[in-house]
């Protein structure tokens, strides 16, 4: 068997959680492929490595002095190499970071050095071999990833490799010069790692013991999910709920490698499953709950709407023309009505309108602003009878007005729309019909 094991952050930010990492890794000799993110917080206001770095960049671009600032960076790793009485030092690796920083080798190359050096450390730590991801990530000119390229390139180097520290969140572009993924693309590299050595499955160690039935800040100590399915899991975290980088499940899902998030503070338990199907049904019914607040909705309501040709498409056509996302249009016979982020369309709304009026011609158009989006998902929902009975009923005896419900076809997932501030009694609602009561 082959394991792709992730780490992030909060598993590597000291060496006491280093320990523990080197505990989960030797603990099962078939998880040969490591890796690491950059060192996260070692306790709720202390800064990631990665924003020491972008803040010391900063510095670093204006021309100013970032000796302080990069030497704080330093000692962040010397603790952590002392802690495990590791006899590397990364001295001359400052000095080329120091060097490079006064050239402005960019922001990225800048933040990828935090995954770099830790990649140093835990190579050194674990005794594999180290595998700049520069020489096996690959990005186009336009930086955008190169996953063709990338798998080729990296299945040939790591085939070769018995035991590899591959550092997360960065590659390089064809020129050469350093790119990295977006925050939290480290999870990105573990895929992209487990697609090319054909994983049998992809770990990924983190702070929490996998995806959570509903949001720990609305809900007290939620159950877990055990498994679940990887459209499940892109609905969930399109609607906020963030365990895992949105990107990470495209490598290993065109391979069917299944994703395990493990907690490396609870090692035992066995966390959350993502796969492609499974015959195991979910728990409660519903796999999972999540929502957004900050939505706002342009109703259009105007007579023979249905039968008009091109209606729909001269409404949409007035918000794409001024590059604003569509969240969701529930329609009626003369009415329809558009689902946008607030953030997004509140200072081109009066452009918005006059196209509106200008392209549509309407009969009578609102804005109402303050709403919030539920879903709630469930590959269980299709073969439940009366699932969305229990919704509503939960909401109406919460007292919550429901201003606007979707079920799309593949019958995966409910959308509702309530008021913002409905939005965390819907979802204890919601969370409370399906998994503390279990009718
Ligand atoms: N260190 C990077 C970040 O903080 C990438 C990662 O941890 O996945 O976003």
């Amino acid at each position: 068997m082959k394991k792709v094991v992730k780490f992030g952050g909060s598993s590597l930010a000291s060496a006491e959680q280093f320990d523990k990492v080197g505990k989960i890794i030797k603990s099962d000799k078939d998880r040969r492929y490591v890796v690491p993110s950059a060192p996260g917080k070692r306790f709720s206001n202390d800064r990631k490595v990665t924003d020491m770095l972008y803040g010391c960049y900063a510095l670093a671009e204006q021309g100013e002095d970032f000796s302080k600032e990069l030497e704080e960076i330093k000692a962040r790793y010397d603790e952590i190499i002392q802690g495990l009485k590791l006899t590397l030092n990364l001295t001359a690796d400052f000095q080329e970071i120091e060097k490079n920083f006064k050239e402005k080798a960019g922001k990225d190359y800048a933040a990828s050095r935090g995954e770099y050096l830790n990649g140093k450390v835990m190579a050194s730590f674990l005794g594999y071999t180290f595998v700049d991801p520069a020489t096996v990530i690959f990005f186009d000119k336009n930086g955008n990833f190169d996953a063709e390229k990338t798998n080729e390139k990296m299945s040939a180097k790591l085939n070769k490799i018995e035991k590899a520290v591959i550092p997360g969140f960065f590659g390089a572009k064809s020129d050469g010069s350093i790119k990295t993924f977006s925050r939290g693309g480290s999870d990105i590299t573990g895929s992209i790692v487990a697609r090319a050595v054909n994983a049998d499955v992809y770990e990924n160690w983190t702070d929490v013991s996998g995806f959570m039935v509903a949001d720990p800040r609305i809900i007290k100590e939620p159950k877990s999910i055990q498994t679940i399915t990887y459209a499940e899991l892109r609905e969930l975290a399109y609607m906020g709920a963030s365990v895992l980088h949105e990107d990470s499940i495209f490598p290993v899902r065109k391979q069917g490698i299944p994703i395990n998030i493990r907690n490396t503070n609870a090692p035992d338990d066995d966390g959350t499953w993502i796969v492609e199907s499974t015959a195991k049904k979910s728990k409660y019914t519903i796999t999972g709950i999540a929502g957004k607040k900050g939505f706002c909705c342009v109703n259009v309501e105007k007579d023979m709407m249905n039968s008009e040709i091109g209606f729909v498409r001269r409404v949409l056509q007035s918000f794409e023309d001024h590059d604003i996302s569509i969240e969701h249009v529930p329609s009626g016979i003369d009415t329809m009505t558009v689902f946008v982020h607030e953030d997004e369309f509140i200072s081109k709304e009066q452009a918005v309108v006059s196209e509106l009026h200008r392209l549509a011609k309407p009969d009578m158009l609102e804005i109402e602003a303050d709403l919030a989006l539920i879903a709630v998902v469930g590959r269980g929902m299709k073969s439940t009878r009366g699932t969305a009975g229990r919704i509503f009923s939960a909401l109406a005896h919460a007292n919550i007005n429901v201003r606007m419900i979707d079920q799309g076809s593949s019958e995966l997932n409910i959308i509702i729309g309530v008021e913002n501030r409905d939005f965390e009694k819907a979802i204890k609602a919601i969370y409370d019909i399906f998994v503390e009561t279990q009718i």
